[in-house]
């Protein structure tokens, strides 16, 4: 089978695949930060379903609560229908998510994946303001989708399908110009001259680390301000929160960090818990002008992972266990990145959480070094416009030895690479 499988992934499967090219071999079987190929090679995981299982793969606890309800014939479609499955999730959610920390949104089930919610979130954006402009931000990833797509600021991925970028005004991230520049008068003199040409937006959407652009981490501070801006100007914030969410940078809202609340965030990846698709939009009540119907679809529900998706809240999200360890174990990260950053011309090192990055100035090391690593058994992914990122992002519940495993694959294929 081994011969057979590659050559019919290649002979039917489009060109457009890619991390099938990066790690080339057919995996079988996975468990917790593991996955094994058939030929019973094991992988540490160091990119956890692009940062869908924070909890790992077949969670035991998640894993047991999915038998049970499949088992009971509970329902397993997608329509969004009222079933007991998303009852119980949307309590939880409520008392583990949203009560504890004072929030006040109303949750809408947009679709499966992470486009899906944050086409929901412009839609919305757009209908409530009845404007149509959106900010963006360079190198901010969004989605593959049009609508999504034209807020993200990456050329390769926006080029190739020739989209009219209608509506979208890109600004720059923070830290952009190397520390210029860091406040948002500029843009205010710009909203305020009449001749300027840009129209007032109707929403800023935002990354408060941009993972696919390079882990580029924003500081509370800007993020303050531009909520700041935002509410001062009647601009609606939207944080995108698909990768960052769900624990990655630590709480479970990444933006909990700058104590703001976003008019609108959106949620997918790990909100599931279980790799399984899953999505969510939130938004401040006073914003649910949608009519029954207006924004629907087949595959709104998903039963399954609502099940997984409680579970995890219920096992996770009790108390700040998880929070604590997540931090602790990116400081680990850290530090062992300092090291390498101190040891290397051209390497430096940024993140928040369990999502850090190892930059190189020479952008093709940074590609040696994750083939280096997958042939020694470790799973990472490069990011950034040049790919000169190697970006972490293991699964929250990764054991400190696990840790230590896979930053010794990283220290030995970056010293190789830059020695
Ligand atoms: N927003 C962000 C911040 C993302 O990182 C991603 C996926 N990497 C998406 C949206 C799109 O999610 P999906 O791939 O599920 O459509």
């Amino acid at each position: 089978p081994t011969t057979i499988e590659p050559t019919i992934f290649e002979s039917l499967e489009s060109e457009v695949r890619s991390y099938s090219r990066q790690w080339p071999t057919v995996f079988e079987t996975a468990k917790g930060a593991w996955l094994r190929d058939e030929d019973g090679k094991e992988y540490l995981d160091f990119f956890a379903g692009a940062g869908a299982l924070n909890y790992g793969h077949n969670n035991p606890v998640l894993k047991k609560a999915l038998i049970e309800y499949i088992a009971g014939d509970g329902i397993t479609h997608s329509l969004d229908m009222a079933t007991v499955a998303k009852r119980r999730f949307l309590e939880t959610f409520a008392m583990k998510v949203l009560e504890p920390r004072g929030l006040d949104y109303k949750v809408q089930f947009p679709g499966p994946t992470g486009a899906n919610t944050v086409e929901a979130a412009l839609k919305l954006a757009r209908k409530v303001t009845g404007r149509e402009s959106i900010i963006n931000f360079t190198n901010a990833f969004h989605g593959m989708t049009l609508g999504a797509l034209s807020v993200t600021g990456n050329a390769f991925k926006r080029a190739g399908a020739g989209i009219p970028l209608v509506h979208t005004t890109p600004m720059p991230f923070d830290n952009y110009f190397d520390g210029v520049m860091e406040d948002f008068h500029w843009f205010e003199r710009v909203l305020d001259d009449s001749g300027s040409g840009l129209n007032r937006p109707a929403a800023v959407i935002v990354e408060t680390v941009q993972g696919e652009g390079g882990v580029n981490v924003a500081r509370p501070e800007w993020l303050r301000a531009l909520a700041d801006l935002c509410s001062r100007r009647g601009i609606l914030l939207i944080v995108d929160d698909v990768q960052m969410g769900c624990g990655r940078t630590g709480p479970f809202f990444s933006f909990e960090v700058a104590g703001i609340e976003p008019d609108i965030v959106t949620l997918s990846k790990s909100i599931g818990g279980y790799g399984m698709p899953m999505a969510l939009t939130l938004f401040k009540p006073e914003l649910d002008v949608w009519a029954p119907g207006e924004h629907n679809g087949t595959f709104r529900g998903n039963n399954p992972s609502f099940v997984t998706a409680q579970v995890a809240l219920e096992h996770y999200w009790s108390d700040d266990r998880l929070e604590v360890s997540t931090l602790e174990k990116g400081d680990k990260i850290h530090a062992e990145f300092s090291k390498l950053a101190d040891a290397f011309d051209g390497v430096t090192t940024r993140g928040r959480g369990l999502v850090q990055g190892l930059a190189f100035e020479n952008a093709e090391s940074a590609g040696k070094v994750c083939q280096l690593a997958f042939d020694n058994g470790l799973l990472t992914e490069t990011s950034g416009p040049t790919d000169g990122v190697v970006k972490l992002l293991p699964p929250l519940t990764i054991t400190d030895e696990e840790l230590d495993h896979g930053l010794r694959i990283i220290a030995d294929a970056t010293a190789t690479v830059c020695s």
